[in-house]
């Protein structure tokens, strides 16, 4: 027993011998910058007013080519991007997609360095009449007040269209011309899939031959408070972004009169089905651009958790467990299911023929639409609920966290906001960019506004605002980013 108990200890101690090794070991990824405590801000006075007016342009996207409700807006959008930007207006070449995507083309003194490709979108989500009444300020008013703006798009995405083009007209005003090539990218269809914009703008771009340096898109943000057991504030850059999958699942049955109801009705199957497709979850996997997610934040976590994080070979599956904790958290390391869409019925005394589900899949890298269907198989009584594919685009290809373009990146982050760690991430919802993966293998998806808990809900939803001094850093990201390219 004795001699029992002492290897015990033995092993006992080579393990935390093993830990603590790991620990001293786990050196920051931080890019090695200059602290810069007090960045020199550019003012850029007109910005705040410039992002109000465009707040007011009701440029939600139209669904159909067919349907002109807010052709006018956009149009009335571009009058004053002429009418604010006249250096821009003048001296950039600019093209239109689908009527109101602009491809603005500011030409480099050096044709032979592949350009950058900077990215937003002009279309925002519209207002349901439910919330209208919730917004303190009427949701396309661009209400300034004291110190924020407020109003649908202020943080998806007209702060960063606006603050490209604010960063562009102060260059240019300063007589700056960029060696390489730089193109402003506006797609007017981004949130219902960019199809009719971003994609012809990619498409454009091929045709060219024109191989992007780097792109760079709205995406993920500077967080603070959402990074569990890190108080600085974190800028992720998403490295690629999920895949997205709709299906849509059916049943028919034998109908009846309700006061006779079978045991099953199609209903009734459906709706085991579904519960069946959500209780069975994807398994948890670290893909890589979490992987690197772990590898930057982990050097920068307090004790006792910075152990865990050097020694991700033995507690993988403990982080694996806190992540499943919250949605996003689950969502970074899962394929996700999503029923969106539930139909069935007519009438309140007759058994329905048929009943219909959308669910809505959002992939993992490397999980394909073979796996999907795969796990669907496994989980549906195939038997009784069809199966049909109605969207499908899998994950982009992961972009470099070693290129020249992610470390630039990350330096002029670190150069406008003080104290702010880096760290790449993996978006969990979809950008424009992912039509432009022929363009560029170097793809990031970051916006420089701040999220917390408290305005995380703002995006798509009530009381959207952007303090009027994130505004100014914004601006100030795009200025430095172009200048120093
Ligand atoms: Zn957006």
């Amino acid at each position: 027993m004795r001699v029992f108990l002492s290897f015990f200890i033995f092993l006992l101690l080579i393990l935390c011998g093993l830990l603590a090794l790991n620990t001293l070991n786990y050196s920051s990824k931080q890019p090695q910058t200059a602290s810069n405590n007090n960045p020199v801000l550019k003012e850029f006075p007109l910005a705040a007013q410039r992002l109000s007016k465009a707040i007011e342009f009701k440029t939600i996207s139209c669904k159909q080519e067919s349907d002109t409700s807010f052709f006018s807006a956009f149009r009335a959008l571009h009058r004053f991007f002429d009418e604010s930007y006249p250096l821009i207006s003048k001296k950039l070449l600019k093209v239109k997609f689908g009527e109101f995507s602009l491809l603005y083309k500011w030409e480099g003194k050096n044709k032979e360095l592949p350009p950058i490709v900077l990215m937003a979108h002009q279309d925002v989500v519209p207002v349901s009449e439910i919330e209208i009444s919730q917004w303190k300020f009427p949701p396309f008013s661009g209400k300034i007040t004291q110190d924020t703006i407020w109003g649908r798009g202020t943080l998806d995405d007209k702060v960063g269209l606006m603050c490209i083009l604010e960063a562009g007209e102060a260059l240019l005003a300063e007589g700056f011309a960029p060696d390489r090539t730089i193109y402003f990218a506006f797609g007017h269809d981004e949130e219902i899939g960019g199809k009719r914009g971003a994609k012809k703008i990619a498409e454009y771009l091929e045709t060219r031959g024109d191989h992007a340096y780097f792109i760079l898109d709205e995406g993920l943000t500077i967080t603070q408070g959402l990074v569990p057991k890190i108080d600085s504030p974190v800028a992720l850059i998403g490295t690629t972004e999920k895949g997205y999958m709709t299906v849509e699942l059916a049943v028919n049955h034998t109908g009846g009169h309700s006061s006779m109801p079978a045991k099953h009705t199609a209903i009734d199957i459906l709706a085991e089905n579904i519960a069946r497709l959500k209780r069975k979850t994807f398994t948890a996997v670290f893909t890589k651009p979490v992987d690197a997610f772990l590898d930057y934040i982990g050097p920068e976590m307090p004790y006792p958790e910075k152990v865990v994080f050097a020694n991700r070979w033995l507690f993988d599956p403990v982080i694996k467990n806190i992540y499943s904790q919250s949605n996003a958290g689950n969502a970074l390391i899962r394929t996700t299911t999503a029923p969106t869409i539930f139909q069935s019925g007519v009438k309140d005394n007759v058994l329905p023929h048929s009943a219909r589900a959308v669910v809505n899949f959002r992939l993992l890298p490397g999980t394909s639409q073979a796996d999907v269907r795969q796990h669907l198989h496994s989980v549906l009584d195939t038997a009784q609920v069809s199966i049909k594919v109605v969207e499908f685009s899998e994950s982009p290809p992961l972009s470099s966290i070693t290129s020249e373009s992610f470390q630039y990146i990350s330096k002029t982050i670190q150069k406008v906001y003080s104290n702010v760690l880096i760290a790449p991430s993996l978006l969990i919802a979809g950008t424009d960019s992912k039509h432009y993966r022929k363009i560029s293998d170097n793809i990031y998806r970051f916006l420089p506004v701040f999220l917390t808990p408290k305005n995380i809900s703002q995006i798509h939803g009530v009381n959207e605002r952007i303090a009027t001094k994130d505004l100014i850093y914004a601006a100030n990201f795009y200025y430095e980013l172009i200048r120093n390219i």
